[in-house]
């Protein structure tokens, strides 16, 4: 029997895993903290158990919907409220997220929706974008630098920011379009503007919502397949840091050395914090979540959330997104008592993580009303918390001999991270075969 050691027990840790012992492996999985699931946790706040990381998944293509398929959880799929989510502007006004686009990219810059929030000239400006010859900007990667190019800075700026922010908490400027949004130049190639590939890759899209969760929160996930690890037999081995790996040889931060076949590094190596169990000093993202008793939000006044584009004059230390959770997502209200109410805020690490819990409190309190027009009391809250999130993974050098997988490799975000792993153990499991 082959033997293959997964370093890492992430979610793209746990996915290689059983894939693996699926394949006819024999697999032992380390994961340096005490628990499974990396990015994917959970946290119980006033009785409700929450999301702490991530907490939807992209369906553009069907890979996580797939896993939970396999997984046995297909009939707990949901859809969030199609109500979406809004866009506070640089300027404090708040307006629903413009419905064509992708990430941001309007596919229709002149559209009402998109004008109320950038304005008409730089709608106007967006519009360009069709006037232009497809092959602009189509060799710029950087997202930013493609969509500043053929739309503007505004359309970038007021648009694109604030959803790049939200949900990969970097500026479009430090992304891959390849990775955030695979196909779209070459559809910009073929269709002759930017904006016709963003309706052709939304039309190609299943209808309904961009994103989907899970009944329970996402580490349901975690659960069923760390229950199914230890159905088929994987040795997982939790407190188990790694300092190096190499082909067929890792070593432990013990000075162990374990010896397999197959080395999958799942997990940031180069982080050398991840191997001390401290917590980072300088986290990228700060959560402070909100349960609140105010019958005025039962109205879901701003949808399932608010993204919030940044002025230059803006203070750091304000919230960069706000989700209602309970507004998003039905299962969670149907758990919560009447006008009980569930709002997570995230904000840029470097400020917040300087401030205290109290502090944190106070500005979230102040930020959740500010960003749904309703004025929150003190006396409405019922419970805080804190989570502290490390940056995204930076991509990690090539190891010779070693299968490198995870957000590291293939960009944030569940769908991509999944996808990644799919490819990379299906080769593991061809070469074993040939
Ligand atoms: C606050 C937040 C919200 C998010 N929301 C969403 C969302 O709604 N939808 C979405 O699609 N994506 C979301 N993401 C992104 C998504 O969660 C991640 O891209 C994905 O979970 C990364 O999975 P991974 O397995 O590659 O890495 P990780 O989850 O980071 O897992 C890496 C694992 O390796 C372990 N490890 C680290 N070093 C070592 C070592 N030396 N030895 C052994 N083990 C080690 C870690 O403890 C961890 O368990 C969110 C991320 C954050 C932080």
């Amino acid at each position: 029997m082959p033997s293959a050691i997964v370093v890492g027990g992430g979610i793209a840790g746990l996915v290689m895993a059983r894939d693996l012992v699926l394949g006819g492996f024999e697999v032992t999985l380390l994961e340096a903290s005490d628990h499974l699931g990396g990015k994917i946790a959970r946290h119980t706040v006033a009785g409700l158990v929450l999301d702490a990381g991530a907490e939807s998944f992209a369906t553009r293509h069907d890979t996580v919907a797939h896993l939970a398929r396999q997984l046995g959880l297909g009939s707990d799929i949901a859809r969030p409220n199609p109500q979406g989510a809004w866009l506070q502007t640089a300027e404090g006004r708040a307006y629903p997220l413009p419905r064509t686009g992708i990430l941001g990219i309007p596919g229709t810059p002149l559209a009402a929706d998109v004008i109320e929030v950038v304005g008409f000239w730089a709608a106007l400006r967006g519009q360009l974008d069709e006037l232009m010859l497809g092959f602009v900007g189509s060799k710029e990667r950087s997202l930013g630098r493609l969509v500043r190019r053929r739309m503007g800075r505004r359309v970038l700026e007021q648009l694109v920011a604030p959803v790049t922010l939200g949900i990969h908490s970097r500026h479009p400027d430090e992304l891959d379009v390849d990775v955030v949004a695979p196909g779209l130049r070459a559809a910009m190639l073929d269709t002759g503007s930017l904006a016709h590939a963003v309706r052709e890759l939304r039309d190609a899209a299943p209808a309904g919502t961009a994103v989907s969760g899970i009944v329970g929160g996402m580490f349901e996930l975690v659960e069923a397949l760390a229950r199914d690890l230890e159905r088929f037999g994987v040795t997982v081995r939790l407190k188990s840091p790694v300092t190096a790996v190499e082909a067929s040889f890792v070593t432990l931060l013990d000075g162990q050395l374990l010896e397999a076949d197959q080395v999958v590094l799942a997990a940031p190596l180069a982080n050398p914090l991840a191997t001390t169990g401290q917590p980072d000093p300088t986290p990228a993202i700060v959560l402070a979540t909100l349960v609140v008793d105010a019958p005025e939000l039962d109205g879901a006044p701003r949808g399932t959330g608010v993204l919030v584009a940044r002025g230059s004059s803006d203070a750091p230390f304000r919230a960069k997104a706000l989700t209602h959770a309970t507004a998003k997502w039905d299962w969670l209200a149907e758990r919560a008592t009447p006008h009980r109410h569930v709002l997570r805020l995230s904000y840029d690490g470097a400020a917040a993580a300087r401030v205290s819990d109290a502090q944190l409190r106070g500005q979230a309190l102040h930020d959740a009303g500010e960003l749904l027009g309703i004025a929150l009391v003190e006396v409405s809250v019922v419970a805080f918390a804190r989570v502290e999130w490390s940056a995204p993974s930076s991509r990690p050098e090539p190891i010779d001999g070693v299968t490198l997988i995870g957000e590291g490799v293939a960009g944030t975000g569940l769908a991509a991270v999944i996808a990644q792993v799919r490819v990379a153990s299906g080769g593991l499991l061809e070469e074993v075969e040939a």
